[in-house]
């Protein structure tokens, strides 16, 4: 079990997967810059995340819930929780609303997968589902959170651990989501991939 002071933010989680040196130089430097894709999603989520619930039929919808998990050492925020009752079955479901279009690497996955491991932990129970609201195809997905994603999600939560707790950031890998990726003026990543500056930093940490 982990204590408050060991906990990392969910949203490390989608930065490691988009790209590991992104969440050493977020989570360990505190380096951030905002660009259009960001700042689309802080535009989506000011609305979202309004702290308030309402009831609409048997459903009963939190806005953003505050989340936690000792058992992984993780804490976050889930856009929406839905509560749903009738007279056979109650079942929890949370939804991320997404200001693009669904992705093609585990990134949204894992940070829906996390917030599931929270909210089971908190309210002991089972959660089976999640979901995403993509804005701009306006069009809800349901993802099974099923042991594969589990555990990948387990795996990615010790990566980062690994990272903030030994404070080394990853080299740069240019590639092509390089071109979309806010930090590029402070991590110069076509710099950071000559190969005799990265000889020259590797040996400034092995020496
Ligand atoms: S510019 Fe590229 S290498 Fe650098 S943090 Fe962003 S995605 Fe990672």
């Amino acid at each position: 079990m982990y204590t408050e002071d060991d906990f990392i933010m969910i949203s490390a989680l989608q930065h490691y997967v988009y790209c590991p040196r992104q969440c050493g130089l977020i989570h360990v430097d505190d380096v951030w810059q905002e660009n259009l894709f960001t700042t689309r999603g802080n535009i989506l989520h000011e609305k979202v995340d309004t702290d308030t619930y309402e009831t609409r039929g048997n459903i009963k919808i939190v806005r953003g819930l505050r989340i936690h998990s000792f058992k992984y050492g993780i804490v976050g925020r889930c856009d929406v929780v839905e509560f749903h009752e009738n007279k056979i079955e109650k079942s929890i479901l949370p939804v991320e609303f997404k200001s693009g279009k669904p992705k093609e690497d585990l990134s949204d996955k894992v940070q829906l997968c996390a917030q599931v491991l929270c909210l089971e932990e908190m309210l002991s129970t089972k959660i089976t589902e999640g979901a995403f609201f993509y804005e701009k195809i306006r069009r809800r997905n349901t993802v099974e959170i099923d042991n594969e994603i589990r555990k990948q999600t387990e795996s990615i939560i010790n990566s980062v651990r690994e990272i903030i707790s030994s404070k080394k950031i990853p080299l740069a890998e240019y590639a092509a989501k390089c071109r979309n990726c806010s930090l590029q003026p402070v991590c110069q990543p076509k710099a950071m991939n000559s190969r005799k500056l990265k000889i020259y930093i590797k040996g400034l940490y092995t020496s």
